[in-house]
């Protein structure tokens, strides 16, 4: 067969996807994908395993909407927000001519998304303190020689720990009522409250807020992610996205999760996490070859050094995984650093420190 003739022209020019453990390699201390760094305990009934389970988990979704703060309708689960970023692109961008705005440096997956979809990506510059203004996106939008269907931000940003302006935001949302604007809020549980902005898609027909049980919930390995938007993007959603994405175990262990112990030890760790970073964030600071760490708000720090690929070859010669953002536009030598554990930042530091 010639595969050659058989695979689409898109397809061609793709590159599998590589999970964060592969990029890691052999390590045993990974600090390279904004994992927590312990799991908890659940219970699997095994009764209801013969069943299919229902396309949207109505337990699931009720317990999600009550946790955001919305009405059921408004709420969409799929496997992990990779998945929702998928379906938005694949749900509202007419493939080969239509296309998405991002703002590098951000989370690689809009990318890779649209390209699997064969839409098109277009890029908005931040200012040169990394933060992100609404005009830059409406420019963008505004003079972009195909049509863009959705402009996707990630608050608090991945790598950069920052977030979005909410003034910012509402520019944004009246200025291009016609386009989808995206706020990716995967690691929104770790910033403060005001940051959140669900509650604004009961105002703004435009806006679809991304969510995981990923980081905050500790649960990266079970796939579980959220759609929050206004009823219609929802329906529209549902007709594309694939049959029984939640697998039954994945529901029962999200619906604990969602609990009201779930929450609040999902508070506990977000807090002790947070006071893990302030450490480290410290004690970085004290080493003579760091140049400078970036004000995060999320589980994760990035750190700019005298000579980054040096820091990140050493650290994986020790079985330290970071995540070297090298090739990045603007993020020469910076390198990303999970908050781990008490135990795995300490012996960070220690090999670190061996570099002085
Ligand atoms: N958004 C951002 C900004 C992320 O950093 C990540 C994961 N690293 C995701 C979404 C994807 O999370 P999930 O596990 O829910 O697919």
């Amino acid at each position: 067969m010639n595969f050659e003739k058989i695979i689409t022209k898109h397809v061609q020019k793709l590159v599998p996807y590589l999970s964060a453990r592969r990029i890691g390699g052999h390590g045993h201390n990974f600090l390279n994908a904004n994992e927590s760094p312990k799991s908890e305990g659940y219970f699997l009934n095994s009764s209801t395993l013969n069943r299919y389970p229902d396309c949207q988990p109505e337990d699931l979704i009720e317990r999600y909407a009550d946790y955001a703060g919305v009405h059921k309708s408004m709420v969409l689960t799929a496997r992990g927000s990779d998945e929702v970023i998928g379906l938005i692109i694949r749900t509202f961008c007419e493939a080969g001519t239509e296309g998405i705005l991002i703002a590098p440096p951000t989370y690689g997956m809009y990318e890779v998304a649209a390209n699997t979809n064969n839409v098109l990506v277009a890029t908005a510059k931040r200012e040169t303190d990394f933060s992100l203004k609404a005009q830059s996106l409406i420019d963008a939008v505004n003079n972009s020689s195909f049509k863009i269907k959705a402009v996707f931000i990630d608050s608090p940003a991945n790598p950069l720990g920052n977030i979005f302006e909410k003034s910012e935001l509402e520019k944004l949302l009246k200025a291009l009522p016609d386009t989808l604007i995206v706020m990716d809020e995967a690691y929104i549980e770790f910033a403060s409250e005001s940051d959140d902005y669900t509650s604004m898609v009961k105002d703004y027909e435009n806006l679809i807020i991304t969510r995981t049980l990923s980081k905050a919930f500790a649960l990266a390995g079970i796939r579980c992610g959220f759609a929050v938007a206004n009823e219609n993007i929802i329906k529209a959603m549902l007709k594309v996205i694939d049959p029984y994405p939640i697998a039954d175990p994945v529901a029962q262990i999200a619906v604990q999760a969602l609990s009201d112990h779930g929450v609040e030890m999902t508070r506990d760790r977000v807090a002790k996490c947070n006071e893990r970073r302030l450490k480290l964030k410290e004690a970085l600071n004290t080493l003579p070859f760091v140049v400078k760490t970036f004000e995060s708000v999320g589980n994760f720090i990035l750190v700019e050094f005298r000579d980054g690929p040096k820091v990140f070859d050493a650290m994986v010669q020790k079985g330290v995984i970071l995540r070297s953002f090298e090739t990045k536009p603007g993020l020469k030598n910076c390198v990303r650093i999970s908050i781990g554990s008490d135990a795995e930042l300490e012996e960070l530091m220690r090999y670190l420190k061996s570099l002085e």
